[in-house]
C-alpha cells in the first residue's frame, strides 16, 4: 500500500476533515448528526438546567484527554452529552427568567449554520463580497428603522459592550477634534491635553460597558458623571441639565451623553427627545444604548423611542429583543464620516486606494478585523418569518411583563420595585411581619440560589438602593403568566423553608 493510499482510509488523516468538495458529504452526515442530537436535547428539556454544581461538573470536563481524539464525531457528540448538553442552561425553557437571553427563531439557526460554513470575513469585499453588501442592507434597513437620515451608517458588533466602547470612541476623538480646532487652543495642545478634560454623562441605570468604555479609552471610570434616575429609574431630565450646566462652569467638556432606550434592570427608556435638546445645546455628542429596547423598532409600541432619530449612535443588540442568536449586534451612526476615528490602511488588507475606488471594506468602519457574517442570521429572519412577526414577539413579552406585574403588585409577600416599560420585574420576597433588611436580603438570596440549585425555574438578582432584589427578565412568549405565579411559589416556598430555619423565632413566612 502506498502511503498515500494508506492515510486516505485512515480515519485520522488530517485532511478528511476539511470541508471541500470531496468532503462535503462527511460535512453532511456530520452535522445532520449534531443537529440531530440538539433537537432531541431541546424537544426532552423539562427544566431550565439541571441544577449542577460547579464541584459537579467540573471533574467531568477535566476528565477529558485533549491529546487523545476520539476521531469520531458521533463518539465526541456522545461525550458532550456529559460534559455540555446535558447540564446546559437553556433559555427556550419557559421558566428561564433571568438574563437577557431569548428563545432564538428557526431562521436565524438557518443563517448560523450558512454562515459558519462558507465562513465569508466581512473585514474586506474580496473575503465576503454579497456578504458585505447584505451587512450594508441591513445597516440601512436598521438605520431606517430608527429614523437617522440620509447620511447614516454602521457596522455589525460583537455586542452591546463593543457597540458602546465604538460609540465613546468616536465621541472622544469628535470632540477633541473640535475642542483642538477650537479657536484660541494653542498651536501644540495635543489630544492628551484634552482627555482629561472630557466627561460622560449617564443615568445611574446605565450599562456598566458604559464605564469600563471610559478606562480603555484612557479616560478612566471618572470620567463618566451619573445623572440620578427618577422614580420610575428613567435618567431625570433636569438632573442631566445641572449636571451638564456644571460641566461648562468647571471648564469641563461633556463629549457625549448616553441616554438608555431599555436599562438592563429596570427596561426603563430615558426621556429621548430632551435628551436630545440638551445634547444640541451643549454640543455633546448623543448616544442611545437600545441593546434591549431595539426590538420596539419592529414592535407596535415604535413610539416608546420617539426622539431616538436624533441620536448621534445609537446601539442595538438583535440577540436581546431580536431574538437572534449570540452575537448579532449592530452599531449605527447619523453621520458616516465619524467613522473615520476608526480607519487605518493596511497594505495588505485595505490599501487606501481601495477606498479611492470606492471597493467597499467593512474593515474600515470596525474596531475588529476578521468577523463573523453574523448579519445572514438577521437577513434570513427578515426574509422568512418578516420584521412585523419579530416584534409580534417582543410585544407579546412586554404584554406579558404587564401582567405579571399586576400578579406581583397584588401579592402581600412580594415588594416590586416599578411598573415594567418593556420587560423586566424587579422585586423582592419580603418576609412577614416587621422582618429588618438584612434578614430580607439574605431570604431573597437564599431563595435565588436554592431556585438555580433545584433547575425549576432561573432567576437573575440585582441591587436596588443596596438592597438585594430578584429580577425577572421575559424574553420568551412561551412563558405564561401560570409559569411566573409558579415560580413566585418556588420562590416563596425556598424563602418559607429559609426562615423556618432562623433561630429567632418571631419571624414567619407568609
Ligand atoms: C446587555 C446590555 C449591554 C451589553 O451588551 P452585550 O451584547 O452583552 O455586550 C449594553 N447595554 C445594555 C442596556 C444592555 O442591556
Amino acid at each position: 500500500m502506498t502511503l498515500l493510499a494508506h492515510a486516505a482510509e485512515d480515519p485520522a488523516d488530517s485532511r478528511t476533515y476539511l470541508l471541500n468538495n470531496g468532503t462535503a458529504q462527511r460535512y453532511h452526515r456530520a452535522l445532520t448528526e449534531s443537529v440531530d442530537r440538539v433537537s432531541a436535547t431541546i424537544a426532552g428539556t423539562t427544566r431550565p438546567f439541571t441544577g449542577i454544581s460547579v464541584d459537579g461538573l467540573t471533574p467531568t470536563v477535566a476528565a477529558v484527554d485533549l491529546d487523545a481524539p476520539l476521531h469520531d464525531a458521533a463518539a465526541a457528540l456522545d461525550e458532550l452529552e456529559e460534559v455540555y448538553l446535558r447540564d446546559a442552561v437553556y433559555f427556550h425553557h419557559p421558566r428561564y427568567l433571568a438574563h437577557l437571553n431569548c428563545p432564538v427563531v428557526i431562521p436565524a439557526l438557518v443563517g448560523e449554520a450558512v454562515l459558519t460554513a462558507v465562513n465569508s470575513s466581512l473585514d474586506t469585499w474580496d473575503q465576503s463580497a454579497g456578504g458585505t453588501l447584505i451587512e450594508r442592507r441591513l445597516i440601512d434597513w436598521t438605520a431606517g428603522r430608527i429614523g437617522l437620515g440620509a447620511s447614516a451608517d454602521g457596522i455589525f458588533t460583537s455586542g452591546g459592550s463593543q457597540s458602546n466602547l465604538q460609540a465613546m470612541l468616536l465621541a472622544r476623538d469628535e470632540a477633541c477634534r473640535r475642542e483642538l480646532a477650537r479657536e484660541g487652543t494653542p498651536s501644540d495642545a495635543r489630544l492628551t491635553d484634552v482627555l482629561p478634560r472630557l466627561r460622560i454623562l449617564t443615568s445611574e441605570c446605565s450599562h456598566f460597558s458604559i464605564r469600563k468604555a471610559a478606562t480603555l479609552l484612557g479616560m478612566g471610570a471618572e470620567a463618566v458623571l451619573t445623572v440620578p434616575a427618577d422614580d420610575h429609574k428613567r435618567m431625570r431630565a433636569d438632573a442631566l441639565a445641572d449636571e451638564l450646566a456644571r460641566c461648562r462652569r468647571d471648564g469641563l467638556i461633556p463629549m457625549a451623553v448616553v441616554a438608555t432606550a431599555g436599562t438592563t434592570d429596570f427596561g426603563s427608556i430615558d426621556p429621548l427627545p430632551e435628551t436630545a435638546e440638551l445634547c444640541a445645546r451643549y454640543g455633546a455628542w448623543m448616544h442611545v444604548d437600545a441593546a434591549y429596547g431595539c426590538g420596539l423598532l419592529v414592535s407596535r409600541r415604535r413610539h416608546l423611542l420617539d426622539g431616538i432619530e436624533r441620536a448621534d449612535s445609537v446601539t442595538v443588540d438583535y440577540h436581546k429583543s431580536f431574538f437572534q442568536p449570540v452575537s448579532s449586534s449592530a452599531f449605527l451612526v447619523r453621520d458616516r464620516t465619524t467613522l473615520r476615528h476608526v480607519t487605518y490602511h493596511a497594505d495588505y488588507l485595505n490599501p487606501r486606494r481601495m477606498a479611492e475606488q470606492r471597493i467597499p471594506n467593512q474593515v474600515d468602519k470596525s474596531i475588529q478585523t476578521t468577523r463573523r457574517f453574523d448579519a445572514l442570521k438577521l437577513w434570513l429572519t427578515l426574509r422568512i418569518m418578516g420584521a412585523r412577526a419579530v416584534g409580534e414577539l417582543f410585544d407579546e413579552v412586554i404584554d406579558r411583563a404587564a401582567d405579571a406585574w399586576k400578579l406581583l403588585h397584588d401579592d402581600p409577600r412580594f415588594d416590586v420595585v416599578v411598573e415594567p416599560s418593556l420587560s423586566t420585574l424587579v422585586f423582592r420576597y419580603v418576609p412577614a411581619g416587621d422582618a429588618d433588611p438584612e434578614l430580607a436580603d439574605r431570604v431573597n438570596l437564599h431563595a435565588r440560589e436554592a431556585l438555580f440549585a433545584s433547575g425549576d425555574a432561573i432567576v437573575a438578582g440585582t441591587k436596588v438602593d443596596g438592597r438585594h432584589y430578584l429580577k425577572f427578565t421575559l424574553l420568551n412568549p412561551e412563558t405564561t403568566l401560570e409559569d411566573i405565579a409558579t415560580v413566585l411559589d418556588l420562590i416563596a416556598e425556598h424563602a418559607g423553608t429559609f426562615l423556618a430555619a432562623q433561630p429567632r423565632p418571631a419571624l414567619s413566612a407568609h
